[in-house]
């Protein structure tokens, strides 16, 4: 069985689940995990939920036992692709699969205990921590959500909400589809063009290949996030490719409708 650690990531082999962690958010001993495909574990995407709630939340007391988090205290919104991010102040005494925040791509708490959890195949995770004023995000920057720039609505809301300051902001980019399998067409291309052709590295983030184009959606979150105020050293990327990785995570590019989906997972 392969091993996905690196410098940035820790592949966890528990008994009957695997999920990789960042090792910055353990410095500061924040509960989070991406879990992946093996031992068939499915968090699910939104269109597969319909009647298997029950095994859903089968899935989320595994891994939640795993974390030491109460899975009750999971918050899942129903993600549409938007760059709407929402706040948690408070939640009832039961899980939350899909039924609280609908149209809601991004989760933000200052609370303990509250389990920010989102779906991903092949999208972006983006996992946000304030070591000061102890904020956590967990962001789902699709290429849609990147295009909306989701990660720079978080951080501001972050800022807004919680009197964040973005130097003392950790970001840690998930598993995602990279460069490598990311090729687009015109239409595509077109639209990242004109949101982010400004950018100084344009030339490594649009790569020409015969009619198509490769696109570095990682490297676009980077920069949105260094834009918003983030410290270099902060910025956390797993270096992961789901595509190149689809035997042991979900990827919709290489499954299609059929693809579950990963989870991850944060909680103070
Ligand atoms: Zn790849």
């Amino acid at each position: 069985m392969i091993d996905l650690s690196n410098e940035n990531i820790i592949h966890i082999k528990g008994k009957d689940i695997e999920y990789l962690q960042f090792r910055k958010l353990l410095d500061y001993k924040i509960k989070h995990c991406y879990t992946l495909s093996t031992n068939n574990f499915d968090a699910f995407g939104n269109k597969t939920i319909l009647g298997n709630e029950d095994k859903l939340i089968e899935n989320y007391k595994k891994i939640c036992a795993e974390l030491n988090i109460n899975y009750k205290q999971i918050v899942r919104p129903k993600q549409t692709h938007t760059n709407i991010v929402e706040c948690i102040n408070a939640k009832n005494d039961d899980i939350d699969l899909f039924s609280t925040y609908i149209n809601v791509d991004g989760l933000l708490t200052n609370k303990n205990n509250i389990a920010l959890s989102l779906g991903f195949a092949d999208c972006t995770p983006i996992l946000l921590y304030d070591t000061e004023n102890k904020v956590i995000g967990n962001i789902h920057s699709g290429w849609r959500g990147t295009l909306q720039k989701i990660a720079t609505v978080a951080i501001e809301k972050m800022k807004k909400e919680y009197n964040s300051n973005p130097e003392n902001i950790i970001a840690c980019i998930g598993p995602c589809i990279k460069q490598c399998h990311f090729e687009v067409k015109q239409d595509v291309y077109e639209l990242f063009y004109k949101e982010f052709s400004y950018m100084s590295d344009l030339q490594n983030i649009i790569k020409r290949e015969k009619e198509n184009y490769k696109i570095d959606t990682t490297l676009i979150n980077i920069n949105l996030l260094k834009e918003a105020g983030l410290k270099e050293d902060n910025i956390i990327d797993s270096k992961i490719c789901t595509v190149c990785n689809s035997n042991y995570m979900h990827s919709y590019r290489a499954k299609g409708e059929k693809a579950g989906r990963n989870t991850a997972i944060m909680c103070m």
